[in-house]
């Protein structure tokens, strides 16, 4: 045997935190993985020997730089911006960019690296990555975004490419952020090309990409019911968040009979016994877009709805919920309530909402659970498919795009239950998710020697 990895679990992620100091998130994401890959390639030498676990654990770069723009009183402005390029094996690097002051390097590692199985999932040829800075757009300007925007992309430009690292929105960017730098990106190479996803329609975007990631989401939370003989009619919903991915999981639950309770943005949650339907929902929607309001004023609105300040909405009683807002939202007390108060199946819209207590006590519960880098993947194979749009100069209809965002929901789906069929009854979506997509890209990984 060479000198390989076969390290027990605890040694391996005493060096993951021994190289990453400080950077919490990340190691975080690292463990949530390794707990299940380790088990699966106990008996598997070559992973082993080609060291593929802690291969994928290093990103391949990580493109730090200065992002200097002026604001509307003439002040020289100086922020931090990112890309995260964790695995190109088998494909492009491909991930969102974030604007929001809690983005660090460690936040995006962390989000480049469940990108990663995430983009295997799906099934199309995407690696992952992931980028960002600390800008906060709360409060600016659009000049000034637009600013930023450009700013940020003079740099970015150089590491990107449609065949190189196609990013896309995440939080505090959507499409006019996505518009002004792609504009930025065209204006300094002379190039039209699908650099970037998540473009409006006029200029090469895909439709249905931005209801795909909440929608998907829901799919598959249909998808784990359907396996219990169950649907969504008549089911309450508790979701958090009240963005793009938030209101267009609110949006499916209400299309396929159910019953959403909450939402929730920084300041605190809304809860509306009456139920968010989607009249409401369309006002979230321009409030929090258009208007950049606040959830709290929902009550104004609309009568019968009370606001929470500073909590989150999971103790609402409920019969499914779906955390759509940020990473560590969910919490291992806030899942002990979930279960206690009859919640029987979660599915993650955002990327790592539930900490790593929370998902210890969904499993540990045998509820249905669906972790993010499988139930929220609608978005990026939306994206895979405007990539393949771009490149073949054409583009889809609206129902040919739905059907396949169901075809490739299902497809994950079934890919869980290959490796997280417990055979008792017990579907452990979790390891499901996590083994499906490492075997994936291991293989790819394997198949290139030692690169
Ligand atoms: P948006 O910016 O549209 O919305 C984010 C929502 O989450 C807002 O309601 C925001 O509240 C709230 N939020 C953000 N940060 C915090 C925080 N630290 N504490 C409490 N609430 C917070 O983002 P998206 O909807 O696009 O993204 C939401 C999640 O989904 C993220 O985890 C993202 O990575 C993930 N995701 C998104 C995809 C996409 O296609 N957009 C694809 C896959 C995953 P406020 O308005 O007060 O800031």
């Amino acid at each position: 045997m060479a000198v390989s990895d076969h390290v027990d679990f605890p040694t391996f992620m005493e060096g993951v935190k021994k190289r990453n100091p400080g950077q919490d998130e990340f190691v975080q994401a690292v463990q949530e993985v390794a707990e299940d890959i380790f088990d699966f390639i106990a008996d598997k030498e070559e992973y082993h020997a080609q060291q593929i676990l802690r291969r994928i654990a290093e990103p391949d770069r990580v493109v730090s730089f200065r992002v200097c723009w002026e604001d509307d009183a003439g002040n020289i402005r100086v922020q931090r911006g990112w890309r995260v390029q964790n695995n190109n094996a088998i494909g492009p690097y491909k991930g969102g960019i974030r604007f929001h002051p809690s983005v660090t390097e460690s936040v995006l590692k962390f989000l480049a690296f469940e990108q990663t199985f995430k983009n295997a999932l799906t099934g199309l040829p995407m690696g992952g990555g992931k980028g960002g800075s600390n800008f906060n757009p709360k409060g600016k300007s659009v000049r000034e975004i637009m600013r930023f925007c450009q700013s940020f992309m003079t740099e970015l430009y150089r590491h990107i490419g449609a065949d190189v690292d196609v990013p896309a929105g995440d939080i505090g960017v959507g499409g006019r952020e996505i518009g002004f730098m792609f504009g930025q990106y065209k204006r300094i190479t002379n190039e039209f090309t699908g650099v970037l996803t998540g473009k409006g329609l006029e200029w090469g975007g895909s439709l249905i990409r931005t209801e795909a990631t909440g929608y998907g989401a829901v799919y598959f939370l249909a998808n784990m019911l359907a396996a219990k003989g169950q649907d969504l009619v008549g089911k309450t919903a508790v979701i958090s968040g009240s963005g793009n991915v938030a209101t267009h999981a609110a949006e499916k639950i209400v299309q396929l009979g159910g019953k959403v309770l909450t939402l929730s943005d920084s300041g605190g949650f809304i809860h509306d016994p009456d139920g968010i339907t989607q009249d409401k929902i369309d006002w979230v929607k321009a409030h929090k877009t258009h208007r950049r309001g606040r959830i709290e004023d929902y009550c104004d609105e609309f009568k019968g709805a009370s606001f929470t300040a500073g909590k989150t909405p999971w103790g609402v009683p409920c019969d499914v919920a779906l955390p759509c807002a940020t990473q560590n939202e969910l919490l291992g007390e806030d899942a002990k309530t979930l279960v206690a108060n009859g919640c029987i199946a979660v599915s993650e819209g955002a990327n790592m909402p539930t900490n790593l207590e929370g998902v210890h006590h969904f499993k540990h519960a045998k509820i249905m659970f669906a972790p993010g880098k499988a139930a929220n993947a609608g978005g990026v194979a939306v994206s895979g498919l405007e990539m393949s749009q771009n490149s073949g100069r054409r583009s889809w209809s609206e129902a040919e795009l739905q059907q396949m965002l169901k075809d490739i929901m299902d497809g994950i789906h079934k890919s869980c239950l290959t490796y997280g069929d417990q055979g008792n009854g017990y579907i452990d979506y979790v390891k499901g998710a996590n083994i499906a997509g490492f075997k994936k890209v291991a293989d790819a990984m394997l198949a290139f020697g030692v690169v």
